[in-house]
């Protein structure tokens, strides 16, 4: 498990041979995989890593958390950078990885879930949160769901992943950069500019939903706490409340929209500052040769047309 630097610049990969066995689910559509045995359904629970974490309801799980079988990031060899003849300069892929099953019913998805047990899904984030972030070595912990072939699922099965980073990804990294161009937190401003705009999508006490400006995914849509709180572990049960509120809201248009997803969320990394914010970036259009050639993304539906949907 290895991180390798481009030779110039500050651009990552991961080469992480192993993943390559893990089992896939999908090819080009979903198969059908009631003939294959899933890791995440209970009675299965024997199958997976020892369990990590768990909520439970009448002596069954409802939520479990384990170890990845196929991580990327594992807890071996060195988590300082190096480099070789200038140009080769690498470390180990460090870190813990961890799934979390957001049901026991392999039927449902996420957005199928009641707000009951999306919020559970959520306090489920906050508590492995607080743990990997916890962690000596932790730089960064990376918080996201794959959901549907086209955002990378491998297993159908709901889950969710988390992951602790011994190094700082260069996206935080510029985003902690391009924030501290600024006298105070600029997303606190962008806020309130875009909950009066045409890409406002929902609203309540303390969180809001818009369409980014410059939207790079077709029906892009960004979630922030009003309050400027720089993780999840910062937020109190009312806020949770309605950071769940606004999450089912999204997460049913993204049902009716039908398409593969990703979604992230940014949890400021320890000793600094940045708004807490959740992405969610449906999987419609595939990047092409423009988007490698430019780092520019071509995105065929307007954000401000993509609110109205989300507000219809
Ligand atoms: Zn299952
Ligand atoms: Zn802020």
């Amino acid at each position: 498990m290895e991180l390798r630097k481009d030779y110039i610049l500050e651009r990552w990969v991961v080469i992480s041979e192993g993943r390559a066995k893990r089992p896939r689910e999908f090819k080009k559509k979903p198969i059908d995989v009631d003939d294959k045995i899933c890791h995440f359904c209970s009675g299965n629970e024997h199958l997976t890593p020892p369990e990590i974490s768990r909520v439970e309801e009448d002596g069954k799980w409802k939520i479990r958390v384990i170890p990845n079988k196929f991580p990327f990031m594992i807890e071996e060899g060195f988590t300082d950078i190096r480099t070789d003849n200038i140009f080769f300069t690498y470390s180990h892929a460090y870190g813990k990885h961890e799934v979390i099953v957001e049901t026991e019913d392999h039927e449902k998805q996420l957005y199928d879930l009641t707000h009951d047990e999306i919020k559970e899904v959520l306090n489920m984030y906050k508590s492995r949160f607080n743990a990997l972030s916890k962690l000596f070595e932790t730089k960064y912990v990376v918080l996201f769901k794959n959901h549907g072939a086209e955002a990378g699922t491998s297993i159908v099965h709901s889950h969710s992943q988390i992951t602790s980073m011994a190094k700082m990804p260069t996206l935080i990294q510029d985003k902690l950069n391009a924030v501290k161009k600024f006298d105070s937190c600029p997303y606190c401003d962008i806020i309130n500019i875009e909950k009066g705009s045409d890409r406002r999508c929902f609203e309540n006490n303390s969180f809001v939903a818009f369409t980014p400006y410059a939207s790079r995914f077709n029906y892009e849509v960004w979630l922030f706490s009003k309050r400027h709180c720089k993780n999840i572990n910062e937020l109190n049960d009312d806020e949770m409340n309605d950071l769940t509120e606004i999450m089912v809201k999204i997460l049913r248009k993204l049902k009716e929209l039908n398409c593969s997803y990703n979604f992230t969320v940014f949890n400021s990394p320890t000793n600094e500052d940045l708004h807490f914010h959740i992405e969610f970036l449906p999987r419609m259009a595939t990047w092409a040769g423009f988007e490698f050639s430019t780092d520019i993304v071509i995105n065929s539906i307007n954000p401000e047309q993509a609110a109205e949907f989300y507000r219809e």
